[in-house]
């Protein structure tokens, strides 16, 4: 577009008649004001006139109108034309429509902050928002709570039924969540099943409470995905500013501390903040650096609880079970050090060295005169991150002994998570002899398809079911049914935990094989289940 010295409008070419709509025959004679849109103010204009003034030209981002009627975005720059004398002669405006690159810029902008499946904020929006929050609660001295939300047992869903079926539950779990929060919340999305829930303007704890009580209760009903019922929960970790904090980054740790705690509680919960929880983590932090110290340094030791026939009370194998001895600190549970050790990953050189121990135990008992199997926990990290049967293969060779004698235990949530390294796991243990048993069996997701699908020897029942049998008509039932299943199944039984003699008549009246339990003896050193296996000789 050009126009002569007072702004006239004295030609336009083609483009000009295609993006602002005006022909060169009505444009030619006005003024460019006829493209103007009102989205800016006078000051605006001014600011580009006194550009094009003093420094000859002028470009930048300008909101006009077609004339249509529609306003829309052109990036335009002005240039002056001087004669000899310097004195203006025209105006070249020289323009593009810059729709569609808005557009586009405003895409990448949503998708730098937004989650693309859920399209729930990200990490970055939720920063800029907790950023306004902090702001609010500083002027009106309320509260603002931080929410780490972890869905329960997704991976499981993820893995087992595919990651559309898992995408499709996310978005429906995201929705729920919506319908639990007000206008003013901020959720979002971290990742995977993680996400951060940003409550404003809370009068305090009790507020926090109740909502993270009707998120609870509104994700345990069971989701309708295509032809799937699905159930899942949700772990809550709560922070609260500014008791807790007001920066983000401490704040986020902190509600991710609370929603361990809560997971490792009891799943589907939520949980406060607390400053003991962070002494806890530092406790955690404190054994993991003990216990990747803890092999080189002679720390562990194995001992061996008696595994018995249920009907004449003899010994024909042992439990390996093991204990370490910190040097300068109480001796630690193993229920405590090895979620720790999967944790870090120190369980495989850990696992490793047990079986190479429990083999030279079994070799030397041989030589003893003792014919004795010893059973090993295995995690579920050695079967998947680890060669389970060259490992034992290579163990049994060194120590001399078959591998028939050592047996396997897994626990239930070791087979649910991926069947295909399960299954050849177990198929080569039992290549080379080496029996599978299922630890704590009903206590994890007992599913009869997988006792099909992976063909064990011995299905180990839960101390739970056997503390309560006695008493509890339920518990009762269920121990019966898991011994009639193995034995309809061509597995062995073996009841964990016992420790009355009203205990051990119900598991030989309900048909169990073998017993494991303090009624017999507690875990002992090598040489007292030596003299305890002589008295009770097979
Ligand atoms: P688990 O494999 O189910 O082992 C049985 C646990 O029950 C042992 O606890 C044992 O001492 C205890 N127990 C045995 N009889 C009775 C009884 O009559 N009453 C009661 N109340 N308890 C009884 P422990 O030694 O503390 O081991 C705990 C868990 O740690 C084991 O449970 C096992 O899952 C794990 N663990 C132990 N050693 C190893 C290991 O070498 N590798 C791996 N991956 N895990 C291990
Ligand atoms: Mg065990
Ligand atoms: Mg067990």
């Amino acid at each position: 577009m050009i126009t002569d010295h007072n702004g006239v409008i004295i030609n336009v070419n083609k483009a000009f008649t295609q993006i602002t709509g005006y022909t060169r025959e009505e444009a030619v004679g006005q003024t460019p004001r006829i493209l103007k849109s009102n989205r800016h103010d006078a000051a605006f204009y001014r600011m580009m006139w006194t550009s094009v003034a003093e420094k000859g030209s002028w470009e930048g981002e300008v909101w006009d109108q077609r004339k249509g009627g529609e306003i829309y975005p052109k990036w335009l720059s002005i240039t002056v034309v001087r004669d000899a004398h310097g004195d203006i002669l025209n105006y070249i405006g020289c323009f593009s429509d810059i729709t569609e690159r808005k557009a586009a810029q405003e895409k990448i902008e949503y998708l730098a902050h937004h989650d693309p499946l859920t399209s729930l904020p990200n990490r970055l929006l939720l920063r800029d928002r907790f950023t306004h929050s902090r702001e609010l609660i500083r002027r009106t001295g309320r509260s603002m709570a931080f929410m780490f939300l972890d869905l329960d047992h997704f991976k499981r869903i993820n893995d087992s039924l595919g990651h559309r079926v898992g995408d499709d539950l996310l978005i429906a779990v995201v929705k729920r969540l919506r319908s639990c929060l007000r206008e003013c919340d901020t959720l979002s999305r971290q990742g995977g099943d993680e996400f951060i829930l940003i409550l404003n303007d809370l009068e305090g704890k009790e507020s926090a409470a109740k909502v993270a009580g009707k998120i609870i209760s509104s994700l345990n009903q069971p989701f309708q995905i295509g032809i799937h019922s699905l159930n899942t929960s949700v772990s809550i970790g709560i922070a609260l500013a500014p008791i807790d904090g007001d920066d983000f980054d401490s704040l986020l740790q902190k509600a991710d501390t609370a929603m361990y705690v809560s997971k490792e509680s009891a799943r589907g919960t939520y949980c406060f903040f607390h400053q003991s929880m962070n002494d806890q983590a530092k406790r955690r932090l404190d054994l993991s650096n003990c216990l990747r110290g803890a092999l080189n340094a002679d720390q562990f030791r194995l001992v061996y609880q008696p595994q018995v026939f249920a009907d004449s009370g003899r010994v024909f194998g042992a439990e390996a079970l093991l204990r370490w001895h910190p040097d300068d600190r109480a001796a630690i549970s193993p229920s405590e050090f090895i979620p720790l050790a999967e944790e870090i990953g120190m369980i495989l050189p850990i696992g490793e060295w047990v079986i190479a121990q429990a083999c030279d135990q079994a070799r030397r008992w041989r030589d003893d005169g003792l014919n004795c199997r010893i059973a090993v926990n295995v995690s579920g990290v050695q079967i998947y991150r680890d060669d389970i049967v060259a490992t034992i293969q290579r163990a049994s060779r060194s120590a001399g002994i078959s591998p028939e004698l050592i047996q396997v235990e897994l626990t239930e949530s070791t087979l649910i998570e991926d069947s295909i390294l399960v299954h050849d796991a177990i198929s080569g243990l039992k290549a080379i002899g080496t029996s599978v048993a299922i630890d704590d069996f009903g206590t994890g997701y007992s599913s009869l398809a997988y006792l099909k699908r992976f063909r064990v020897d011995k299905l180990k029942i839960d101390r739970s079911f056997i503390a309560d049998a006695c008493f509890n008509e339920e518990s009762a039932a269920m121990t019966r049914a898991v011994i009639s299943i193995a034995h309809s199944l061509n597995m062995r039984s073996i009841a964990e935990g016992v420790e009355t003699p009203e205990q051990l008549a119900f598991i030989r009246q309900a048909g169990c094989n073998e017993v494991q339990g303090f009624i017999y003896s507690q875990p002992l050193s090598t040489t007292d289940f030596l003299k305890f296996a002589n008295l009770r000789k097979i």
